[in-house]
Formats: C-alpha cells, sequence, structure tokens
C-alpha cells in the first residue's frame, strides 16, 4: 500500500518539476497512478504475424506480409469504399479504405509482397484493418520492437516528454523493489475461477507486453476487474434495495382495464404490447417494488403500454403517475390519454410549470385526497407540494431527461414506494444496461404496429440541395408536413442561431405559398408553445426548428425530416430525430443533409442510418463509434464512474463473466470467499466507490 500512494516524485526520474506536470497534466500524482496510466495502444512491429494467430479483441497494431488477391470498390456514394482482400498464403483479412479509393487501387499490385500494419478488428465474422499502413517488403528492414503508446497532452510533448520518457518510469517503477509488494487486487477464488492473470504479472504486460497474447491475458484482466467491481457494487446495492423496499401488490384486474380493453381501445395490441403488459402485470403482484425499464422504439407505442399499466394501479385502488421531460410532451400526453380515460371515469389531470395558481392548488388538493386517478406532467411534479394520497405507479417518459435523484423526490412522501416503469426510445444496449442498471428488469417493445412503411433514408449534400427543394415541394404539394432541423449546441451557440435563422429565410423564400413556423431552445415558452401549436394544427406545413423536436412530439400528417449538418449528430439523436415522421400509412423521408468533405468515419456513421431503422443496431453502432461514456444511456444513469480499460460496447463478454462472477461471490454461491477474499473486495470497493452515494438505486 504505502508503495502505491507515494508521491510521484519520489519516483526515481521524477522529481520536484516532472512530478507536477505529470500531476497537472494527466492527474498521475502517486505511483499507483502511473502503474494504472497504460498506453492508449500498442505497436507491434516485433515480427511478422500469421493471419491464423488472430484471436479476440485488444490486438495491437501488428504487421502481416502477404499478397493481395484482389482490390474491389464497393459501395456507392458516401459509402463507397476500397476493399482488399490480402493473404498470408493461408488466411484471409480484408483491408479497408474510405478515401483516396483510387489512388490506393491504382497504387496496390497484385502478386507483389507487402507488408501491412495496423490494428485489426474483429467484424462480421472476419478480421479486417481500416486504412493499414501498406509498404513493399523490404527483407533488409530489420524488425522493430514491441511497444506501448502513452497518450501526452500538448504541454508536455513541448516540454520533451516522449512515450519513451514515460516508459523509462514505468520501467522504474517495475525495477522498484516495492512493486513486488502490491497486493492482489482479486480474491484468489475469482482469479482461479476465471483464469485470469495475476495482478502483478498483468501490470507488466500492460505497459511492457512479451507478445499479442500476453498483452491480450493482461488486458482482459484489468477489464475484468475493473467490471467485476462496478458489477459487485450494483448488485450489492441493488439486493439491498430488493431487501428493503416492498411494493403494493396488484392482484386485481379489475373493472377499469377491463372496460378500457373491451370497449374503448381503438385497435388491436400487437403482439410485443401484450407481452409487455404481461411482464409488468406480474411484477406489479409479487410484493416487490417493481423496477422496470421498457424499451420501445419511437412510434411502437409505448404510451398504451403506459396508460394500461396506470389502470392496473387504479384498479388497486392506487393512483398513478406520467412524469414526461417536456411540457408539450406532457400535453400531448395528456391529450392523448384524456380521450382513453373518459370514457370509463378515470379522472386525469396534467400539472406543468404553467398550470395556474388557482388550478395547481385544486390538483394538489385533488392528488393529496385521492380524487384524481391519473397525473401527467412536467417537473412539476416533484415538486414539495405535491403529495399523493396512494401514488402506486409512477411511469417516466424518456428517462434521460430526469436525473436518478430528481424522480425519486416525487415519492419521498410515500410510505411505500410505487412501482417505477421507465420509457425510452433510445434503444440501451444490453451490456449497457446490464451494468447501468444492475438488476433492472428490462422490458422490450421490440414490434411497430401493423401498416407503417419504413422511412427512406438519404444521405445529400449540398451540391444536391436543388434535388431535396423538389422533393420536399412535392411532399407539401400533396398536402404533408416537414421538418428541417438544425444542431444546436452551446459551444457556438452564435454561429448555430445564425446558421438556424439563415435556413428558416431560405426556407421562406424557396417556399412563399407555405407558413414556416420556427422553433428554438433558447425561446420564451410561451412563444415556443404557439410556434409548435402552429405545426401541430397543420397552419404551419413547414417548421424550421433546432433539436427541441426531438423528443415526442407526434404529427402523423408529417412526412419528410431534412437534417441539416447530420454529422454533427450522434447517430441515435439522428434515429431519435427520424422517428418523428413514418407516423402514417405513406411513405416519409429522412434527409440528412452532410458534408461532402466530411471524414471517412463520419460518411460511415450516417451511412449507418440510411442502411437500417433498427434502433438497437443504430445505438450499438454509435456506441461502439463514439464510446459509452457519450450515450445518453450513461448519463441519465448517473453512471458515476468512468471505466479506464473496458469499453462497454466492445467487452460485453468480459461484462457477463464479471457480472457473473460479482454475483456468485455476493451470493456466496457457488463462490465462497475465505477471509482473506472478503478482506480484498472489502479494500477494493472502499477504494473505488467510496464517494458514491445512491445512484445504483435507479427508482
Ligand atoms: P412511442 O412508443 O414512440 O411513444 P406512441 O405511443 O406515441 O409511440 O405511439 C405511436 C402511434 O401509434 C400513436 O398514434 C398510437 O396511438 C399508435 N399505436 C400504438 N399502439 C398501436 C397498435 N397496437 N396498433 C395501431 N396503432 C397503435
Ligand atoms: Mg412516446
Amino acid at each position: 500500500m504505502e508503495f502505491l500512494e507515494s508521491d510521484i516524485k519520489f519516483l526515481k526520474g521524477v522529481g520536484e518539476a516532472r512530478g507536477k506536470v505529470l500531476a497537472s497534466e494527466l492527474g498521475i500524482s502517486t505511483f499507483r497512478d502511473l502503474l494504472y496510466y497504460f498506453p492508449f495502444r500498442h505497436i507491434d512491429r516485433s515480427r511478422f504475424y500469421a493471419i491464423a494467430e488472430l484471436q479476440g479483441t485488444d490486438l495491437p497494431a501488428l504487421q502481416i506480409k502477404g499478397q493481395f488477391v484482389n482490390l474491389r470498390i464497393e459501395g456507392e456514394g458516401a459509402r463507397q469504399r476500397l476493399v482488399g482482400a490480402f493473404t498470408d498464403g493461408r488466411k484471409f483479412i480484408e483491408l479497408v479504405w474510405f478515401s483516396k479509393i483510387k489512388t490506393f487501387q491504382t497504387a496496390f499490385k497484385l502478386g507483389v509482397d507487402y507488408v501491412v500494419f495496423g490494428k485489426p478488428s474483429f467484424y462480421r465474422n472476419v478480421y479486417s484493418i481500416v486504412h493499414p499502413e501498406v509498404e513493399i517488403f523490404d527483407p533488409a528492414k530489420p524488425p522493430t520492437g514491441f511497444r506501448g503508446v502513452y497518450s501526452l497532452t500538448e504541454t508536455m510533448r513541448k516540454r520533451g516528454y516522449s512515450t519513451r520518457l514515460m516508459q523509462t518510469l514505468a520501467g522504474n517503477l517495475f525495477a522498484n523493489k516495492g512493486f513486488a509488494t502490491i497486493p492482489e487486487t482479486l480474491p484468489r477464488e475469482i482469479v482461479e475461477r476465471y483464469h485470469l492473470m495475476p495482478l502483478q504479472e498483468a501490470l507488466v504486460q500492460m505497459h511492457f507486453p512479451q507478445d499479442a497474447r500476453q498483452l491480450q491475458k493482461a488486458t482482459e484482466r484489468m477489464k475484468f476487474e475493473e467490471l467485476f467491481y462496478v458489477e459487485a457494487h450494483i448488485l450489492r446495492y441493488s439486493m439491498e434495495r430488493n431487501a428493503k423496499l416492498p411494493g403494493y401488490v396488484f392482484t386485481t384486474i379489475g373493472e377499469k382495464f377491463n372496460g378500457f380493453f373491451y370497449n374503448v381501445l381503438p385497435f388491436q395490441l400487437t403482439g410485443a404490447q401484450k407481452r409487455v403488459l404481461k411482464e409488468i402485470r406480474s411484477d406489479m403482484r409479487t410484493g416487490h417494488q417493481m423496477n422496470r425499464l421498457l424499451q420501445g422504439d419511437v412510434g411502437s407505442g409505448k404510451t398504451m403500454v403506459a396508460f394500461m399499466s396506470l389502470l392496473m394501479a387504479v384498479d388497486n385502488n392506487c393512483q398513478g403517475a406520467l412524469m414526461a421531460p417536456t411540457e408539450i410532451l406532457a400535453t400531448q400526453h395528456y391529450e392523448t390519454i384524456s380521450k382513453w380515460a373518459e370514457p370509463i371515469g378515470v379522472k386525469v389531470a396534467l400539472l406543468t410549470g404553467s398550470t395556474r395558481a388557482a388550478a395547481r392548488r385544486e390538483i394538489h388538493a385533488g392528488l393529496q385526497s385521492g380524487e384524481i386517478n391519473i397525473i401527467i406532467g412536467t417537473h412539476a411534479l416533484i415538486e414539495e407540494t405535491v403529495v399523493f394520497h396512494r401514488l402506486g405507479l409512477a411511469v417516466i417518459d424518456e428517462q434521460h431527461r430526469f436525473g436518478v435523484a430528481q424522480r425519486a423526490r416525487m415519492w419521498h412522501k410515500n410510505k411505500v414506494a410505487p412501482h417505477v416503469l421507465v420509457m425510452t426510445a433510445t434503444p440501451i444496449p444490453r451490456t449497457l444496461a446490464m451494468t447501468v442498471y444492475g438488476d433492472l428488469e428490462v422490458s422490450v417493445i421490440d414490434e411497430l404496429p401493423p401498416g407503417r412503411k419504413p422511412v427512406t433514408t438519404l444521405l445529400r449534400y449540398d451540391s444536391n440541395r436543388h434535388e431535396v427543394d423538389r422533393l420536399i415541394y412535392s411532399q407539401l404539394s400533396q398536402g404533408r408536413q416537414v421538418y428541417i432541423v438544425y444542431p444546436l449546441i452551446e459551444e457556438n451557440e452564435k454561429l448555430d442561431l445564425k446558421s438556424l435563422e439563415e435556413g428558416y429565410r431560405r426556407t421562406c423564400e424557396t417556399f412563399p405559398s407555405f407558413r414556416v413556423c420556427f422553433v428554438h431552445g433558447k425561446m420564451k415558452p410561451d412563444e415556443k408553445d404557439h410556434q409548435m401549436d402552429l405545426f401541430v394544427r397543420g397552419e404551419a406545413r413547414i417548421m424550421v426548428a433546432t433539436t427541441v423536436i426531438e423528443v415526442g412530439v407526434n404529427v402523423p400528417n408529417a412526412s419528410v425530416m431534412v437534417i441539416e449538418n447530420a454529422e454533427r449528430f450522434g447517430l441515435s439523436q439522428l434515429h431519435q430525430l427520424r422517428g418523428r415522421v413514418g407516423r402514417g400509412a405513406d411513405q416519409s423521408y429522412c434527409i440528412l443533409m452532410g458534408k461532402i468533405k466530411a471524414g471517412a468515419d463520419t460518411k460511415k456513421r450516417l451511412t449507418i442510418m440510411t442502411e437500417t431503422t433498427d434502433g438497437f443496431l443504430i445505438s450499438e453502432a454509435d456506441m461502439k463509434i463514439r464510446g459509452p461514456g457519450d450515450m445518453e444511456g450513461t448519463q441519465q444513469s448517473g453512471l458515476a464512474f468512468n471505466l479506464r480499460v473496458a469499453d462497454l460496447a466492445r467487452d460485453g463478454q468480459i461484462l457477463t463473466r464479471a457480472r457473473e462472477g460479482a454475483m456468485a461471490v455476493l451470493k456466496g454461491d457457488p463462490i465462497r470467499l475465505d477471509a482473506a477474499g472478503k478482506a480484498i473486495m472489502e479494500r477494493e470497493m472502499t477504494l473505488r466507490f467510496s464517494r458514491s452515494d445512491d445512484w445504483s438505486k435507479i427508482s
């Protein structure tokens, strides 16, 4: 321990001045920090690899000697790429280029010995290297070694810090006699059961790998450890929660539910809706508080599921609440749900920031007396003054706008915590859901109501402006409505606002015979509502907006969604936006306006949108590209830690095992830790999570 906590300035080769730089630039202030400051990538130029040797993920950038057997161009437009089939004489690997396609195609010859260098990734069952370095094989060129590359800041580089220096420092750590004293951080039982590399060895291999296989083993060990403790932490909390929190028992399927189901329900439920309702129903009968996440793509009919679940609460003498992130959305829910509720005599009220004082008092009273059965609203629902008679179920729509703590405020005055159903249209990949939500149950509506046509998605550029305008015009002439969306990001708000205003002006000029409305986040709420309303009522036929429309509005007559500067949106966001159209039976269009000069990655990203409308595929792809840290999913959950080595998008398998191990240990079955093992876990958990609070209690 002493060794690990030593001030970095005492390490041989560091001293006062470098110590300061390491601390301020990289946050390295102790020996431990440096030990865990792993190279961000590894380069293996020690030898040539056989393609057959490649296995698993986490491979370093490495060299393969061989020949091209063919080079062909695949895809069209933005998805065009050059794919070279490259063989070492026994197996094949794909080499892929997204830019300078023609140059490379003519530069590389078949039947010539090349050395290719790059990090292989495993995708669709083959290994491939994107944009590898390629050079003609030169037998006279000596191999260089296997080394890690450390990430350094610009300031450090200017002051002469280099990967080489970092290597020297890491080497000095390992040479220090203290190193041999650092304790194992995983219980012996876990190390053995999961065949993990012991800690000390793994640390050495991370910095100075012997070969690709050892590096993989070391990486796996470090990832496993990280995920193991994250899971243990989450699971421990959720076990406590389950033990502690009883829930209302909803035994009856009663009058309201049946009355609605048989007499009012305007369509047949989809199979998926029925299944999910069954899952919710059986959860709410157990006597434990339900914590369920309902994932369903935009337009999959989550509102109906929410409403029918709320009826279950009402049938069992409880109240229900539906909380939406924006006023517009809350109002829309209120309008929809009132229509369904009225014929069966269920009283619904709407409470938002703009509810007037008198009405508000009345609603507060109705909630306290129990006269109001279902309350729909925004943040206004979580104010101190709101007291429920008996809140049995809280449904939270589009959860990413609400923090966990915020949510819990709604029922802090309840004796019994209500069941909680969180609905999201941002499908969270399974691995992420698992990590973030511990043992939260997940339901998925994986079926759209019948009769929808998939939205046609096109990637277009400024040079195609005319064609896009024609498409818009033709849809407008058929009576349809159009969204034109601009990005708005805080950092260059002024610039964005300018392009939004220009877009508005241009749109008005291009389509003079149609009314255009204009909405952005900086508007006064009144004005915004007015503009939205114009569009919802069909008076305005075009809406020029920032992403304020991202969540929820339902205008089935809208058939075109144009997204300007599409490259600035995340895939999940694009998917959400696209979900605003295609709600009717006619063909709808989503047009992504891209930059012709956008890089290969951007084009690849946008191309995914044109290839699939499956929200899950998109969100997985998004996570792979952006990393889970940026996903709405992580922020909304308050995932309070940063994963340093593990990557939720790629390490699903390790996560599954780490979780299984954590569960086994916490339950004491089938892994029973000895005293030493328990001590290790306690120490590590305290070290890692001592600052964290209640976030894992996601309700
Ligand atoms: P989301 O899941 O995005 O919240 P909504 O609940 O707004 O979706 O539903 C989208 C539209 O589909 C609504 O107009 C809704 O009335 C309709 N809908 C929901 N379920 C069905 C169904 N089973 N059959 C036909 N239409 C449905
Ligand atoms: Mg919805």
